[in-house]
């Protein structure tokens, strides 16, 4: 195996990408940043340096303003919108986590760019920060202001990475059932929202199908409610597995009971799901000896099916699942019933 300098855990160190249309400056500048231990990467033109920059996504950009085809000016503000692009679509659409308008959401930031030129005059400074340049030092380089300056600006954008990290973990934290880990309430409610506008504007069915542990109560007076919290683990998993699409959401809607929503999923889907859920919880066989219609833990499930249209609420998906989940109980539960909607 070949030496490695940096062992598998290590990350990478980090990536900058030169454009300069002069070759000797190119050189010069790379000299000076790998004594320092970061990788380079080379363009010649603006033109080359959006390529490149989309391909290798670097971690600061060194931009000479005054270049053929594309100049820096130019090129700046080119990445500046590619990075506007790539942060909606980032906040867009992820399973799970909070939507756009939380209050700590935190707008992916633009890798920055310092942008290093003979131009001195302050016409070209204003207007290298109007196109969103990070920082701005001229030529001649002044090296050891350079080291400092891109040692700053890469701290910098790292520690902003570290901080968008830790907010979507507390966004999909924030979202999740301590118990059991599937969605919690707020999840659900974000998710329903989300998939209504959604599917709205497909004009695709949404279809919600609720569970409820039949005769829970009887289950913990039976086996404590230590054991009753294993119990709704072990069903809240079942059903999870039993919602197999990237798009599909299994949450835990209030103390012994579930909602599972299907994007895109017609009333045959919700129903396959259904069956499905049942046969796992069967599968695993939890002995409930207060149960009145099983020796195992058995759920009612109530669906309901809809597409989104503009008179139409939220709401009104889950008032029909949960009347059907209502016959299910009063018709002898361990069992799915469709109820339509209106
Ligand atoms: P049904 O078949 O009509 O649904 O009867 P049920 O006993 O399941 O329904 P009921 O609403 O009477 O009781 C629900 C029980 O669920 C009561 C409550 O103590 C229990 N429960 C709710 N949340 C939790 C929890 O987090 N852990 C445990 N162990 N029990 C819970
Ligand atoms: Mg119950
Ligand atoms: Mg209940």
């Amino acid at each position: 195996m070949p030496a490695m300098n940096n062992g598998p855990c290590q990350p990478e160190p980090p990536l900058i990408l030169i454009v300069d249309d002069e070759k000797m400056m190119r050189i010069l500048l790379r000299r000076a940043l790998e004594k320092e231990g970061y990788r380079v990467v080379e363009a010649t033109n603006g033109q080359e340096a959006i390529d490149a920059y989309q391909r290798i996504k670097p971690d600061l950009v060194l931009l000479d303003a005054m270049m053929p085809i594309v100049d820096g000016f130019t090129c700046c503000a080119q990445l500046q919108s590619l990075n506007n692009d790539n942060s909606e679509k980032n906040l867009s659409y992820s399973k799970g986590s909070g939507q756009q308008d939380s209050p700590w959401e935190i707008r992916e930031r633009p890798t920055p760019v310092l942008i290093v030129t003979g131009l001195e005059d302050a016409e070209s400074v204003d207007r290298a920060f109007e196109v969103g340049a990070t920082d701005y030092i001229t030529k001649p380089i002044h090296w050891a202001v350079l080291r400092q300056r891109v040692r700053r600006l890469i701290e910098q954008a790292q520690l902003y990475k570290q901080l968008e990290a830790a907010n979507q973990e507390l966004r999909r934290i924030a979202c999740l059932d301590g118990l059991t880990q599937v969605a919690n309430r707020r999840g659900f409610d974000e998710t329903l929202d989300r998939e209504w506008r959604r599917m709205g504007r497909e004009q695709a069915s949404l279809s919600l199908i609720l569970c409820d542990v039949d005769f829970f109560k009887g289950f913990n007076d039976s086996y404590g409610h230590l054991a009753g919290d294993i119990c709704l683990q072990q069903v809240a998993a079942a059903i999870q597995v039993a919602a197999k699409r990237a798009g599909d959401l299994v949450a835990r809607y209030g103390g012994e009971e579930f909602a599972v929503i299907l994007p895109n999923s017609p009333e045959a889907g919700a129903i396959h799901v259904a069956q499905e859920i049942r046969a796992n919880v069967a599968a695993i066989k939890i002995e409930h000896p207060k149960s009145e219609v099983s020796q195992y833990v058995t759920l009612s499930l109530g669906i309901a099916c809809i597409i989104p249209l503009p008179n139409y609420e939220p709401r009104m998906l889950i008032d029909t699942a949960d009347k059907a989940l209502y016959q299910a109980k009063a018709t002898g539960r361990d069992r799915f019933i469709l109820s339509k909607l209106g």
